[in-house]
């Protein structure tokens, strides 16, 4: 039988750890943490089955000053990091060129075309339904000018890949969300997408049925990780575990592990935070406010904002200025 150390529990490593079960490996998920604790924890939590497009890094010189003077809510950076991410900022540029975004979007797109589905799969199985809601979400447009171009794209993207939305003006806006006024320009909201109440929650579900399956969950130190005679080996709660194989899913920690074995991953560290509120009228779906560069989405634990990128280093303290906008 083969086997794998898989290294990190969020949402890539518990779900790569149960696809290499169902292929009928002998599977290790070590985290340091609980899984589902980090960036799987604090995300939107939308399974965005429209999102054909990557986004591409922003190449006018006008939104560049902007993020460069701080005058963007969706993109902040420290300056002390910038060193880091100057190399793999200037690989995302050169591949965000319009031929270059063309080539990805068509790789991407196929990938993006099955969320919903490979999802749907491990939802039933690990009996997290309760968690998901297939009604999509909306996307809101505060310019006129702007919805207008953002219906193209849609219509592009309708055309070229088969995604489903639908346009709402102001009122109905306003109908569909009674917290918002009634005289913005409107909305999109795309059909397809499912969203999660407590995307923690939804690993820990996946992680509960990997173990349920068979599956081993320690807690241990990825740094730990050795290269033996016959694989792999690291140090864990349950002492060291070996295997042939290992699966590096650390998220935004993986470029720094890889490194001790040389591999250098071009990864640009977007940090993201969320806070929740609580009372009041909430909200019916999740809505993404892109001139102001943040999602809400009603969660378990009442109204999630999560805010935009901002960009730093992986173990730097937090400054949610981002949340105070
Ligand atoms: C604000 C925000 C909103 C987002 N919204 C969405 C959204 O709506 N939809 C969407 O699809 N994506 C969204 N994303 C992106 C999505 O959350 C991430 O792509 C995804 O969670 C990454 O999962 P991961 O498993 O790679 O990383 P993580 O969830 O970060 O998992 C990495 C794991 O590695 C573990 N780890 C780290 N170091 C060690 C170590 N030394 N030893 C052992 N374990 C270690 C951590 O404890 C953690 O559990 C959002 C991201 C942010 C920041």
């Amino acid at each position: 039988m083969q086997s794998a150390i898989v290294l990190g529990g969020g949402m890539v490593g518990v779900s790569t750890a149960l696809h290499l079960q169902r292929r009928g490996w002998s599977v290790t998920l070590v985290d340091r943490k609980e899984p589902g604790r980090e960036t799987s924890y604090g995300n939107a939590g939308i399974i965005q089955s429209e999102a054909v497009r990557p986004y591409p890094m922003p190449r006018d010189p006008a939104t560049l000053a902007r993020i460069a003077m701080g005058r963007t809510n969706d993109v902040r950076y420290r300056l002390a990091s910038l060193p880091q991410h100057a190399g793999p900022l200037l690989r995302y540029w050169w591949n965000s060129t319009p031929e270059r975004h063309r080539e990805a979007t068509l790789a991407w797109a196929r990938l993006i075309a099955y969320a919903t589905a490979e999802h749907d799969t491990l939802i039933r199985d690990a009996h997290a339904d309760n968690l998901i809601r297939r009604a999509g979400y909306r996307l809101l447009h505060r310019d006129p000018a702007a919805l207008e171009q953002a219906i193209a794209v849609a219509e592009e993207n309708q055309r070229d890949f088969g995604v489903t939305f639908r346009v709402l003006d102001g009122r109905e806006l306003a109908k569909a969300e009674p917290l918002l006024r009634d005289d913005l320009p409107g909305a999109i909201h795309w059909l397809g997408p499912w969203t999660v109440s407590d995307p923690g929650g939804l690993v820990s579900a996946y992680a509960g049925l990997f173990e349920r399956l068979g599956g081993t969950l320690l807690r241990g130190d990825a740094q730990t990780l050795t290269e033996t005679t016959s694989g792999w080996s690291v140090d864990t709660s349950g002492g060291r575990i070996d295997a042939a194989h290992v699966v590096v899913t650390l998220g935004p920690w993986s470029p720094q592990l890889l490194r001790k074995f040389g591999y250098r991953i071009p990864l640009v560290r977007k940090r993201g935070y969320h806070m929740h509120y609580q009372g009041g009228r909430s909200l019916d779906l999740p809505l993404v406010d892109t001139a102001n560069g943040y999602a809400m989405a009603p969660m378990a634990k009442g109204i999630r904002i999560t805010t935009g990128a901002e960009l730093t280093s992986p173990d730097a303290p937090a400054t949610p200025i981002q949340l105070g906008y």
